[in-house]
């Protein structure tokens, strides 16, 4: 057995045992074929069954209706937040941004020049430890959407309440998609970065409601039009088959560990455990995001005393506990607990954390 330790990385991050085994044991020889599935064009036979399939999986793992599109997409979540008003958004319609953390800021950033792109919302002035009561949310009676993001991957603040607006609802998914059941119909537009619950970075997946690639949108180039990439399978151009090969992996082995309501129990469990022993710490440990909005997926962190960080992450990679040190945005420490990490890992972490107080406190 190769040695593997518990990666509590944010993205890229742990990928599942069995896929990366699986991804080796196929390199030289894929399907048969003599060759590997990174070294055969995207318009051969094999691929575009490969392609079906994972767009098949990722329908079935998510539930996604018929009348949504699913695009499989270069360049990150990024990039989509910039195609997002592009494609959506008339020159200078207003839009809509609920911001919860870095990646809503983002997200705006990437928007600002093409649409008037307005704060809904901002949990800013709480240092993002809070989300702004609905009630407190000024959303423009002419907005082409309502951007929010479901999860923010540095903050470690999760959207929990079902959002209703008049506009569609475009959501960052990158850090929680597939980490449970969710109601696709409540969303115009869902986009996730693969490299966190899905797989390797390089690939992105969009999902669509069909009626919204209508939307004329701005003046743009065919490869950044999300509709001609819907017309062609995500085959505009070359697409990364290597990255769209290992997504397909991990859903194939989402599917096949119990889909995701088996992912959503299991998560929902062992972030409960970890902020248990945060909270019950005594203050030793904490974290500060507002209980009701706290992320199942990043759970970001305190030592009551910063001298301690640099002992502590040393002895976590002792004892084979990586990827914990927190986004510099917010210093402190970062467990992300994605679908890939084993349970164990948690208990590791949680166990080293008693230990570490007992010898520090
Ligand atoms: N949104 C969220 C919620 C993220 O966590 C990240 C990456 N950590 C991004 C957007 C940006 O993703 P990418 O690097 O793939 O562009």
């Amino acid at each position: 057995m190769p040695h593997r330790v518990f990666n509590f990385s944010a993205g890229p991050a742990t990928l599942p045992a069995p896929v990366l085994r699986q991804a080796q044991a196929e390199l030289l020889d894929w399907h048969g074929l003599g060759v590997s599935v990174a070294e055969i064009s995207h318009r051969s036979a094999p691929f575009i069954e490969l392609a079906a399939e994972a767009e098949a999986d990722l329908r079935t793992l998510l539930s996604v209706p018929d009348d949504y599109a699913v695009l499989f997409m270069q360049g990150g979540a990024t990039l989509q937040q910039a195609l997002i008003p592009l494609n959506f958004a008339a020159p200078g319609q207003a839009a809509d941004y609920l911001v919860t953390g870095h990646w809503g800021q983002t997200a705006l950033k990437q928007a600002r020049p093409c649409v008037d792109a307005r704060v809904a919302a901002s949990g800013a002035e709480s240092g993002f430890r809070e989300v702004p009561a609905r009630g407190e949310w000024r959303l423009s009676g002419d907005a082409a959407y309502l951007h929010v993001t479901a999860n923010e991957t540095i903050h470690g603040v999760e959207l929990r309440e079902r959002i209703e607006a008049d506009a569609p609802v475009f959501a960052d998914f990158s850090s929680s998609i597939a980490s449970e059941p969710v109601e696709v119909r409540d969303y115009g537009l869902i986009y996730a970065g693969a490299q966190k619950n899905l797989g390797p970075s390089g690939i992105a997946v969009v999902i669509i409601r069909r009626a919204l690639l209508a939307r004329a949108g701005q003046p743009r180039a065919e490869i950044l039009a999300y509709a001609s990439h819907a017309a062609r399978d995500s085959m505009l151009n070359t697409p990364p088959t290597f990255n769209w090969y290992l997504l397909g992996l991990c859903l194939k082995w989402m599917l096949a560990e119990g889909g995701v309501e088996a992912f959503g129990q299991r998560n929902a469990a062992r972030a409960a455990r970890l902020y248990a022993a945060i909270d019950g710490s005594g203050g030793f440990y904490r974290n500060e995001v507002a209980p009701a909005v706290r992320s199942r997926m990043n759970v970001p962190f305190f030592l009551h005393a910063a001298e301690l960080d640099a002992e502590f992450l040393r002895q976590a990679g002792e004892r084979q506990l990586i990827g914990l040190k927190g986004h510099k945005v917010v210093g402190g420490m970062r467990a992300s607990l994605y679908n890939a990490l084993p349970d164990a890992a948690v208990d590791a972490l949680i166990d080293f954390m008693r230990e570490f107080q007992k010898t520090h406190g």
